[in-house]
């Protein structure tokens, strides 16, 4: 019971400010739960954790110096690591973080096992670990490597180092079952046992899984697997808290693997995705490799941004439908300016967001929002997908995989099941990409390019835009 002790042995100062850091970390969640309240969400989150760090700082007193030197060398590594990367490459860096949770809680476990009585988690009388800091200790290393390297599969795949597309080993369901089964094995063995060969297997065996369950899986899937990964640097952290009998690290790691867990929830159903299928590692992902099938040479129409502009101007109502493109090109603002000009000329202007367009959960949100459009006039795919069959114009700025159609009906292609923005629906549809040859994410060529009802607008999104604006004026 050393650690019902322990965490009762904090000051009661403590225990109010450490309850205090939790109380605006779930401020914080509620506030990044939507654009309009997400900068207020973030600096509560800041502040909350300036409280939980300068009160674990303040508590334990010692070693000031030393943490304080890396605290400095991590917090000005983070900071120029955050103030450098391109909003577009944001989903690498935060899967390299979470790889980072994922380490850290691999190394405490292992200082925790290899000097018990110095985390105060050795029994006495027995000269052994107590038993449930072993189940802690087991859980932690365990869920920690495992969110290390699946976290740095992830960040390879992101950041093109290592193909997006799914890796499929021969017999890997059985593989993986049975690592995860020796997992938990030793884990209940551990109780019994707290040799080292048991630990340091435990270690070895969950970063082995970690790699196997990310590598089988590509294409339409890793927005889920960064989230799910989140999730997992959450639990791992609040393991490590027993250990460490913090309670601030027990309320954060649970609210972070709690919320990565309720995003991945959420992100598997607009994908049409199964959470534990995914979870279990490309289950059912038997789609081929995503390297663009053979391409066909088919007729399609090419317009120019004169032409955008004439028809845009003479519709009724225009769907804007954003993606990757736009925000590599940076195209939110002058998109917003072109759309401020349609309405005044009378046109309705609507923006679709789909769930996983871009490359982060609310990518589009947050480049919209960034450029003053109003939340009104930006809808989420089940509100707005049942309009594009009465709308004009559908204009599609560098979005791709989330319009294509082939995921409605080709049971082969890498992005089968996911629910897409019925763009084809449209009177028109202008697409605007830099050329016919380049690819989404999944690597999929896509229909609507070569559809009768479709005006191929082929150049840089922020260029075109700036043009169809001239157009216009
Ligand atoms: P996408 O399928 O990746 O397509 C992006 C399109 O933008 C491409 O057709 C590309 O064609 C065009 N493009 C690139 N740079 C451009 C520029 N400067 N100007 C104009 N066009 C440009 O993007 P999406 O439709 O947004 O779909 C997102 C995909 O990413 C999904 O497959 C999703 O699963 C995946 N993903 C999402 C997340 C997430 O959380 N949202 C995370 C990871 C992965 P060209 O090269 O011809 O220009």
């Amino acid at each position: 019971m050393a650690d019902l002790h322990e965490l009762a042995a904090t000051p009661a100062w403590a225990a109010l400010a450490y309850l205090a850091s939790g109380v605006l970390f779930i401020l914080a969640l509620r506030g990044l739960s939507s654009p309009g309240t997400s900068r207020q969400g973030n600096r509560l989150g800041m502040i909350g954790m300036l409280v939980a760090v300068a009160t674990t700082l303040v508590l334990h007193g010692t070693g000031l110096i030393q943490i304080s030197i890396a605290i400095a060398i991590g917090g000005g590594l983070g900071f120029v690591a955050a103030r450098k990367i391109a909003m577009t490459d944001m989903p690498q860096l935060v899967a390299a973080f979470h790889s980072l949770v994922g380490l850290a809680a691999v190394l405490v476990g292992v200082a925790a096992f290899l000097n018990p009585q110095a985390f105060g988690i050795l029994d006495t009388q027995t000269g052994h670990i107590h038993n449930v800091s072993r189940i802690e200790l087991g859980l932690g290393v365990a869920i920690g490597a495992i969110t290390f390297s699946g976290s740095v599969i992830a960040f390879l795949k992101l950041n093109g180092n290592m193909s997006g597309a799914p890796i499929m080993l021969p017999a890997r369901h059985v593989i993986n079952l049975g690592t995860l089964a020796a997992i938990i094995g030793l884990v209940a063995y551990f109780v019994t046992d707290d040799s080292r060969w048991v630990f340091f297997t435990i270690t070895a065996l969950s970063f082995v899984i970690g790699f196997l369950l990310i590598i089988p899986i590509g294409g339409a899937d890793m927005p889920v697997v960064v989230s799910m990964l989140n999730s997992y640097s959450g639990w791992a952290a609040a393991a490590m808290g027993f250990t460490l009998h913090n309670t601030a690290m027990i309320i954060t790691g649970a609210l972070v693997g709690s919320s990565g867990a309720i995003l991945s929830y959420i992100m598997c159903k607009a994908m049409n995705r199964s959470f534990i299928s995914v979870i279990a590692g490309g289950f059912g992902g038997e789609a081929p490799a995503a390297d663009g099938g053979e391409r066909v040479e088919r007729p399609w129409k090419r317009g120019s941004a004169d032409d955008a502009a004439f028809l845009m101007s003479q519709a009724e109502q225009v769907i804007i439908v954003p993606g990757y493109g736009m925000a590599v090109s940076q195209a939110q603002h002058v998109l917003r300016e072109m759309g401020d000009l349609l309405k005044a000329e009378g046109v309705r202007v609507k923006y679709a967001i789909h769930p996983v367009a871009g490359r982060m959960p609310g990518h589009m949100n947050v480049l919209l929002a960034e450029a003053n459009v109003s939340y009104d006039e930006v809808y989420e795919l089940e509100d707005i997908n049942s309009e594009f069959s009465q709308t004009d114009i559908a204009f599609v700025i560098g979005a791709n995989d989330v319009t294509n159609p082939a995921a409605k009906t080709d049971k082969t292609s890498p992005i089968y099941g996911m629910p897409i923005l019925d763009v084809e629906k449209a009177k028109t549809v202008l697409f605007l990409k830099r050329s016919m040859g380049g690819v989404g994410y999944a690597g999929v060529d896509n229909d609507v390019f070569y559809m009768d009802n479709t005006m191929m607008l082929l150049g840089d999104a922020k260029k075109m835009v700036e043009e169809i604006v001239k157009s216009m004026k």
